[in-house]
Order: C-alpha cells, then sequence, then structure tokens
C-alpha cells in the first residue's frame, strides 16, 4: 500500500515536529500572559521569545510585530487600520484583501499575473487622494511573485501606504521589510509548518493604526484579547526552524519542482505551466493540460492517494474558474482546468514521481476512452 503524497503545502503545510513540541510544553503553562505571578511570566516569556523569531523571518523589529488569529485576520487589520478612503489592490489578491477593501480601485496584472507599475503610476497619479496600496508578494494559486520594491517606491512617492500580503511568500523567498520598502506586513503561521489560528501583522513604520476590536490592552491595544499562547509558541517554532534551515530546505523543494515541471511537459502533450517565464515561488507549480477540468483532476489524484488543490480551491471547497486566471487573460476553460502542486517541508523526493504517475495515468486513461 502507497503512503499518501501530500502536495498542498499553500493550503497548509503539515504541523512542524519542531511545532508540536513548543505547542506541547505551552499547553502546560498555567497562566495569562499579562499576569505578574510564576506562571504570568513562563506566558509572556514564550510570547515575546516568539516574536523575535517572528520578527527574524523578515528582518523587521520585534515591537513591530501584532500577533493575530492567521493572515486573514491581518489583512483584515492592515485593510481597516490606517482609515484611508482610497484603496488600490491588484486583480490577483487573496479573497480575505478583495472581500475586505472598500470599493478598491483594481491595478490589472499581466498574463503572468504580474501588477502593471505604469498603471499603478497612473491610477496614483490620477487622483491626489493618497492611496492604501495592498499587492500580495506571491500569488497562492500560480506561486508569481510580485515586484513589491518598486509597488513600494512608486506608492510611496505618491504619498500613499503600502501593505503587503506574504503569507505565501515567507518562508519560500526572503522577505527582508527593509528593503521591501512596505510600511506593513502580513504572515501567517499554518503556512510554514505552524498552526492554523496564528499570524502576524508586521507594521514596520510604527503607523497610527486602530483595531479591528476593542477590549483589552494586549499587542497594545491593536489586538485585545487573552493572547493565543499555543498558537503563538508554534507560529514561533515553525519561523525559527525556518531562520535555521528554510534555506537548504527550500533549495531541495526547487530542485524537484523544477524536475517535475520538466517530466511533466514531456508527458503531457500541450501542458502550460501558469507563470512560468516570471519570477515564482521555488515550490509552486499551477498546471494547465487542456480538456480536463481541475475537479475531475483533484478528484481522480485523490482517490490514489495524492492530495493537490484546484487553482480555485476556496473554503466552501467547491471548484469554479479561478478568478486569478481569468485576470491573467486565461479563458474560462483554461481557468476551469488548472491544478496546483504546491509542496513543502515534509515533501519527499519520490512524492513528484508519484504525482507524476497517477496524473499521467488518468490523462492516458481518458485519451483513450475519447480515441
Ligand atoms: N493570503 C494568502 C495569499 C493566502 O494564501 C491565505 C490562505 O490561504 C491567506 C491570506 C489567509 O491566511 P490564513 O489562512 O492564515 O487566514
Amino acid at each position: 500500500m502507497n503512503e499518501n503524497v501530500y502536495l498542498d503545502h499553500n493550503a497548509t503545510a503539515p504541523l512542524r515536529p519542531e511545532a508540536r513540541l513548543a505547542i506541547d510544553q505551552a499547553m502546560g503553562i498555567v497562566g495569562n500572559g499579562s499576569s505578574v505571578h510564576a506562571g504570568g511570566r513562563a506566558a509572556r516569556r514564550i510570547i515575546e521569545d516568539a516574536r523575535r523569531v517572528v520578527a527574524a523571518l523578515c528582518a523587521a523589529q520585534p515591537d513591530t510585530v501584532t500577533f493575530t488569529s492567521g493572515g486573514t485576520e491581518a489583512n483584515n487589520l492592515a485593510l481597516g487600520a490606517t482609515a484611508m478612503s482610497r484603496v488600490l489592490i491588484s486583480a490577483v489578491e487573496h479573497p480575505s484583501v478583495y472581500d475586505v477593501a472598500d470599493r478598491p480601485e483594481i491595478i490589472p496584472v499581466d498574463r503572468d499575473g504580474i501588477v502593471d507599475l505604469d498603471a499603478l503610476e497612473n491610477m496614483l497619479a490620477s487622483d491626489n487622494t493618497p492611496a492604501l496600496v495592498s499587492v500580495m508578494a506571491a500569488n497562492n494559486e500560480t506561486g508569481v511573485i510580485q515586484p513589491i520594491e518598486r509597488v513600494a517606491e512608486v506608492t510611496r512617492r505618491y504619498g500613499g501606504i503600502v501593505h503587503c500580503d506574504g503569507v505565501q511568500a515567507v518562508g519560500k523567498i526572503p522577505l527582508d521589510v527593509n528593503s521591501l520598502g512596505v510600511h506593513m506586513l502580513t504572515i501567517s503561521g499554518h503556512k510554514i509548518g505552524g498552526p492554523a489560528g496564528s499570524g502576524a501583522l508586521i507594521n514596520v513604520d510604527g503607523l497610527a493604526l486602530s483595531p479591528l476590536i476593542r477590549g483589552g490592552g494586549q499587542e497594545k491595544k491593536l489586538r485585545p484579547g487573552t493572547e493565543n499562547l499555543i498558537g503563538i509558541a508554534g507560529f514561533g517554532a515553525a519561523a525559527q526552524v525556518i531562520n535555521d534551515r528554510g534555506q537548504a530546505e527550500i533549495e531541495k523543494i526547487r530542485q524537484w519542482r523544477d524536475d517535475l515541471e520538466s517530466a511533466a511537459k514531456n508527458r503531457i502533450l500541450g501542458l502550460e505551466i501558469v507563470g512560468q517565464s516570471a519570477p515564482r515561488l521555488p515550490n509552486t507549480s499551477a498546471l494547465i493540460s487542456p480538456a480536463i477540468d481541475s475537479e475531475t483532476q483533484v478528484m481522480a489524484l485523490d482517490i490514489d492517494g495524492v492530495s493537490i488543490s484546484s487553482g480555485s480551491a476556496c473554503s466552501s471547497g467547491k471548484v469554479g474558474a479561478s478568478p486569478v486566471m481569468v485576470a491573467m487573460g486565461f479563458n474560462d476553460s483554461q481557468a476551469r482546468s488548472v491544478i496546483r502542486v504546491s509542496l513543502g517541508w515534509s515533501s519527499r523526493p519520490d512524492d513528484t514521481k508519484r504525482f507524476l504517475d497517477v496524473w499521467c495515468g488518468l490523462h492516458d486513461r481518458l485519451a483513450r476512452q475519447a480515441s
């Protein structure tokens, strides 16, 4: 019996053993991080240690890190916190940005999904109301990396504020808030092997931000409520692994991903690799094989113990045409047949071979049926 193969790290990564251990230890602590007794102080130590490690993940100062319940909350916080009346977002943002922004102006993207910087500049120049500009560091469906430094440079030139959703990029490519030039960065714990329900907003320049919820002094009043000690402990432990050996891990993954794409191109006629000519995350492949819809592919692979996503997997589990692909100019049938393969820390050398064997087997079967 074959072991299951998990190639859906962009949806969530399995919990790292180091995070599991940190969570287990944190669960043994009886104390509220705001209490002065020994248990409270032990909880506070865990929170502040994690804050330092999470800050180091993106070369930020620890006191700029606000822990949240995840990337979604951090994005909501960032978009609501500045009271900017004008919001510009790219056409390929995650729902936790595009569903939240109030009547956002959409920055178009090219066929690779990269924001059109001239369009951004024209939009900023067309109105002298300062804008909040939110562009993700890398796309969850395609892995395409945005030119954030340039987005930040243009936006700052027009007096705007830049927020970047770094949820998919963190741990996969170097993210340094100083060289990116952003005001705010969102990150999430469960994409790097920490627990779901943990994340952070990094307020690089110390902007005065308003909280989403009120009723306590925690996280400098920006995120009131007793801290999620267990989640923060696990997030910190996962971040520590990346600080220690993330680079070596990701280079191995890049090689497996590249080998997968070369082999797939040889075996599947007419295969298109989305964003192949653009800078991309080293772990992600968005693959369009014409004529088979993504749902059929995801289900057939699942039956054989291989977990992947359709490009458009959403929280309800329904599959439709991917809005990201549509924004990139793909037609409806292409947008409905894209699948996403995403590797990560738990990937093994033979995982991609197993995926290919099952996936190509499906293509062969369907081709025989059609002939
Ligand atoms: N932003 C991006 C780009 C994502 O891919 C995700 C999750 O898939 C989120 C934000 C939301 O993060 P979380 O699941 O931690 O709320």
